[in-house]
């Protein structure tokens, strides 16, 4: 028996083979998952639709979590489709590039409501639309940073922003628990990414990371896979509003 046989999940965050949500997606799919996959524009398009139909991808579709009407679109899409949605993968996150260097004391108001809007609003805005298409119960994932716990340098608003993720998780998870819908964050180690490149001296992360972490090493994208596909399964049924560290060990240590 796969671990996602019969479920129907949206993904959200699929910008390239690096995106952590293209390994879930792999996986999710392997353990039988049906998807539908979104991307933010026509540049990102152009890499993604190559990726999301060798998943035999029942829909792909545009859209800016930061716009109501494209949510609202791809919400009724997957209704019509698939008349009850089992899943969403929400791993997308965005912070002005200035935010992602220097001190956290210079955001700006526009940059702080940027980060928070696209990477933590945008779990909720999510919320708001699949819940109602989850009938016979659900979950939501989000992918999350030890950044929101403690000061990572240069991680900045965006550690602000998956503080604010990190709670909505909890809020989210008591609102629907009783609708039979789990809501849960993988909290990830530092991976190389497209996001993760505009973080300021990102490889230095990598590397401190990896030298000092129980593990040894850092994590890599096929462990965040198979621990994401665990949440999002049935295996996963007594957890809600959680977050898994994923992450080598890295967050267990003080000093
Ligand atoms: P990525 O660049 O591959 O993915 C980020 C995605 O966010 C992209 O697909 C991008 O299109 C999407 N996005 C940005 N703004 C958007 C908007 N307004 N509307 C819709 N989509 C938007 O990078 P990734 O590292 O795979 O990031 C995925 C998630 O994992 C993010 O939440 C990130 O914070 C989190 N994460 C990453 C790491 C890491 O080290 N890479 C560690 C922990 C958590």
């Amino acid at each position: 028996m796969k671990l996602l046989e019969n479920k129907r999940g949206l993904v959200f965050g699929v910008a390239n083979n690096m995106s952590i949500a293209w390994a879930i997606a792999q996986e999710a799919h392997r353990q039988g998952a049906e998807l539908g996959f979104t991307y933010l524009n026509e540049a990102l398009e152009k890499r993604m639709r190559p990726l999301a139909e060798s998943l035999e991808a029942s829909l792909i579709l545009p859209c800016d979590a930061n716009n109501d009407e494209e949510l609202d679109a791809v919400f009724a899409e997957a209704g019509r489709k698939w008349g009850k949605l089992d899943f969403v993968l929400h791993a997308i996150a965005y912070a002005q590039r200035e935010d992602l260097d220097g001190r956290f004391v210079d955001t700006s108001r526009e940059g702080f409501r940027v980060a928070l809007d696209t990477s933590a609003y945008s779990l909720v805005a999510m919320a708001r639309r699949a819940t109602p298409l989850m009938t016979e119960g659900g979950n939501l994932l989000t992918l999350t940073y030890y950044g929101s716990q403690k000061v990572v340098p240069n991680y900045n608003v965006m550690g602000v922003a998956k503080a604010a993720l990190e709670a909505s998780v909890r809020y989210l998870a008591a609102d629907l628990g009783a609708q039979g819908i789990r809501v849960n964050a993988l909290s990830a180690g530092a991976i190389k990414t497209l996001s993760a490149k505009g973080i300021r001296n990102f490889n230095e992360m990598l590397k401190v990371s990896a030298e000092r972490s129980p593990l040894g090493r850092n994590v890599f994208v096929d462990e965040v896979a198979r621990a994401g596909t665990f949440l999002l399964s049935d295996y996963a049924s007594g957890i809600t509003g959680d977050i898994l560290y994923v992450d080598a060990g890295w967050h267990v240590l003080g000093m």
